[in-house]
């Protein structure tokens, strides 16, 4: 009997030594970098979480920095990763031209590189790139405004005015050149005026994203262009943050009253406060894009090119960072108004109903 318990204990301590040897090796994946922009806007908050969970799941361990945009905080992070030994590393960069040096010690210390949801530009060392289509993003905003017009019902002329993101983000582009795709033949056919005059990626970019430069700018054109009693009626904004601050100019100035309707604005990334304002009116739309998607489907790319693997769909002609084309999955953005906030955003659980109240 007692050598019987004897054995059965021998075997109950090995199956358990062996189950924490299996877990100890699952758990041991190695540990990849993530460098994350900033945490003042939340979809970056819910990227960085949402990409650590998904590695994790996958057994590796996870070094989750943000950098408040500052772009040497961003360098010395990335450097410190490399430095740690990192197997792969997730970047979406701040200013995607600055990376050049460290990436090439990542290559030369055999790690991967992945670009997230922003291209890296002028080196060779990055491997892949994962976003959404992001040409695409600027064509739903530019439709979405000019339903929120009426067009073609109600023909215009409409004034409009036009924002883009940072220009050290080569999204920004591709946001606004999906725009003017849609609007640059209304502008040519008088249906949409600039009366600022200003247009192209030069005059109307918003260094890092801030809705305060943003709101600067929204309060200048106003004052030189709309004191003669006109009005704007539309309003390009690539990003919810910058719709904000966008919004507060206007409001500045009265609109949002009986007599000085609101422009029609849009957006990007369904951030809670900017879902609240599309309820309130104050917003007409964003473009909702799952970055739980995003952070899967590139959990499972680190993974697929660390076991040594190919990873398949990608896109291998449109991002072009100066020195290749670097391979890229791209995922679907929608456009996210009054009458389908509630199915796509909050149905898709992507945030809560209280957070919208
Ligand atoms: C992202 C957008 C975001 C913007 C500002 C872009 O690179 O693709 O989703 O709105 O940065 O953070």
């Amino acid at each position: 009997m007692k050598v019987f318990k004897t054995l059965a204990t021998v075997l109950a301590v090995g199956a358990m030594a062996l189950t924490a040897s299996t877990a100890v090796f699952a758990r041991d994946k190695g540990q990849i970098g993530i460098a994350m922009p900033t945490q003042s806007s939340l979809r970056w908050i819910s990227d960085g979480n949402e990409l650590k969970a998904a590695l994790e799941g996958k057994g590796y361990t996870v070094d989750l920095q943000y950098a408040e945009d500052d772009i040497p905080n961003q360098l010395a992070q990335i450097e410190n990763m490399v430095t740690k030994g990192v197997k792969a590393l997730v970047v979406a960069s701040i200013d995607g031209t600055t990376l050049s040096a460290v990436l090439q010690q990542a290559a030369d210390a055999g790690i991967k590189v992945i670009a997230y949801d922003r291209l890296i530009h002028d080196t060779a060392n990055v491997d892949y790139y994962t976003t959404f289509d992001n040409f695409r993003v600027g064509v739903l905003q530019a439709n979405s405004i000019l339903k929120g017009l009426g067009y073609p019902e109600k023909q215009g002329p409409f004034n409009i005015e036009l924002f883009g993101g940072s220009p050290d983000d080569n999204n920004a582009f591709f946001f606004y050149d999906g725009a003017m795709s849609v609007f640059q033949p209304l502008i040519d056919s008088g249906v949409l005026v600039v009366k600022s005059g200003q247009q192209g990626m030069d005059t109307v970019g918003t260094l890092r994203w801030d809705g305060a430069v943003a709101q600067a700018r929204m309060d200048n054109i106003l004052s030189a262009n709309y004191s003669d009693g006109s009005r704007v009626d539309a309003v390009l904004s690539p990003y919810d943050g910058l719709s904000r601050g966008i919004i507060s100019s206007l409001r500045g100035i009265g609109y949002g009253s009986a007599d000085q309707p609101r422009p029609i604005i849009s957006g990007q990334d369904a951030e809670a406060p900017s879902v609240k304002a599309i309820i309130a009116g104050e917003q007409y739309s964003t473009v909702y894009k799952d970055t739980r998607e995003l952070a899967r489907v590139t959990g499972d790319l680190v993974d697929t090119v660390l076991s040594g693997g190919t990873p398949e769909g990608s896109d291998t002609t449109t991002y072009n960072n100066g020195v290749k084309v670097v391979p890229s999955i791209l995922l679907t953005p929608y456009e996210v108004d009054k009458s389908n906030y509630r199915e796509l955003v909050i149905d898709s659980g992507y945030l809560k109903p209280e957070d919208v109240q």
